[in-house]
């Protein structure tokens, strides 16, 4: 019986010629068709000898192609895909941080597909730096003296540190040695950049006199740390950024400040709170200044450091700043998305991260209703709006939470984490949140185009 059955098995090249295969070659590339062909039959051979109750194929049907064209879907899908982001967390780390102005990717596309001018000065014809394209434009950004871009903060904050205090003290509130995600500690940063760390202060208070106190000869900087994803509430103390500016240069040793955001403009006026910009960091006089790129200001993943020309030249002289330079992709959306904040009412219309923080809930509600009223087509489940709060996320502005309007989805066939994962596994995957047993979706952080998706991914529940 089994060896009937095997040998019913047609070949390859008989089956390539069948029409809805052969149909297939036009789709893919001929040897994928082939590969994906061989493993089917491979599959069936396979079952053939194992399983009693295996019923084999029609070859010669519709469906063995469309199993087959399947094989081959399932082979070209990348590991790394598009995901709809429906949680309301704008700068949600796991989900690639910030999503991408349209402008600055077409940037990342020219400097990909030919040569650039990336270390090329065109007007000398002599070897050029990567960092002229973005200096100009963040010291006109910014107003500080000098610039230069890593890979990410991280890097940034590695490179500033070990420039300035290699072997030599600097100083660090209690309050301030975080950990950031992703096993970021900053006791294990300053330790590997090769300064002597010395505490100051409390975990909830200290004073520019605590700071004072600690200076010696072999001091050589004073590090303020964003508290990017917590914060410490009653009686709390800390110096003033300029406050610590005067004292360190009046003791003629460095103030650097990891302000790890690090956004270009106020967003108080949309009820984002706490957050100083890196223009006032620069204002306040210190030495250099590093945050993100992929954080508010909405770019790709970099580290840009800003500050005084001399600390600048300095740290474009270690030999660590070649082991963290920024790749060409990066350079140019970061150039672009930083093109957009010369004019930021630009800015605040092309870069996502700044429309998603800027829109208002009843225009997040707007477009909740038109997707309800499509949802609310569909029996298996229940919808409704309600009142939600979205979150900056990514280690920004911990506290700031924004007003939003949610669909809420219930169900009483399905459970909320058969929801959750039926979305997860459909494609493109849409992430939302569980919260007091039902699904929730967050219209804010959904760009517009990408509202259909959620539409046909609960769909395929049923
Ligand atoms: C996020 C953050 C960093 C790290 O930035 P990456 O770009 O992720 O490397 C460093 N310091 C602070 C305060 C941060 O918030």
């Amino acid at each position: 019986m089994n060896k009937q059955q095997l040998r019913a098995i047609p070949n390859t090249q008989r089956l390539l010629e069948q029409e809805a295969i052969a149909a297939l070659s036009q789709k893919y590339f001929r040897d994928e068709v082939v590969s994906a062909l061989r493993s089917q039959l491979e599959f069936v051979r396979e079952q053939i000898l194992t399983n009693p109750d295996y019923v084999v194929p029609d070859f010669f049907d519709d469906c063995f192609a469309d199993v087959v064209e399947k094989e081959i879907k399932n082979g070209k899908e990348r590991s790394l895909k598009l995901v709809i982001n429906a949680t309301g967390i704008i700068l949600h780390t796991n989900l690639g941080r910030a999503p991408m102005a349209e402008y600055a990717i077409d940037a990342a596309r020219e400097a990909a597909l030919g040569y650039s001018n990336l270390e090329f000065n065109l007007a000398s014809g002599k070897r050029g730096s990567r960092y002229m394209h973005i200096e100009d434009l963040l010291k006109k950004i910014t107003g500080a003296e000098a610039a230069v871009v890593v890979n990410n903060c991280a890097a940034a904050v590695l490179v500033s540190l070990n420039t300035l205090s290699i072997g030599k003290e600097l100083l660090v509130s209690r309050g301030e040695l975080i950990e950031i995600g992703g096993g970021f500690r900053m006791p294990d940063v300053i330790a590997a950049t090769g300064a002597i760390m010395k505490e100051v202060g409390t975990t909830n208070k200290t004073r520019i006199s605590d700071f004072e106190n600690a200076i010696t000869e072999d001091t050589r900087v004073i590090l303020r740390n964003h508290c990017s994803n917590f914060k410490v509430v009653g009686f709390t103390e800390s110096p003033a950024l300029k406050e610590l500016v005067e004292l360190a240069h009046s003791k003629g040793i460095y103030m650097v400040d990891d302000l790890g955001s690090g956004s270009l403009i106020d967003l108080t006026q949309f009820g984002v709170s706490g957050e100083r910009t890196v223009q006032q960091i620069v204002c306040d006089g210190v030495d250099a200044v590093m945050f993100s790129g992929d954080k508010l200001l909405g770019g790709p993943q970099a580290g840009i450091i800003v500050g005084k020309a001399g600390v600048i030249a300095a740290i474009k002289k270690n030999p660590l700043l070649r082991a963290m330079r920024i790749d060409k992709i990066s350079l140019a959306v970061l150039e672009a998305t930083l093109g957009l904040y010369l004019f930021p009412k630009l800015a605040l219309s092309r870069i996502p991260v700044l429309r998603m923080i800027s829109e208002d809930k009843s225009s997040v509600q707007k477009r909740a209703k038109t997707l309800l009223k499509k949802l609310a087509k569909q029996e298996s489940i229940k919808v409704c709006l309600e009142d939600g709060t979205s979150f900056i996320g990514g280690g920004s502005a911990p506290m700031n939470e924004l007003e939003t309007c949610v669909i809420k989805i219930e169900s009483e066939v399905f459970s909320v984490e058969k929801i959750a994962r039926t979305l997860r596994n459909h494609r493109p995957a849409v992430i939302g949140r569980i919260s007091d047993n039902a699904f929730v979706i967050d219209l804010r952080t959904v760009l517009p185009e990408q509202t259909k998706f959620i539409t046909k991914a609960l769909g395929s529940l049923g």
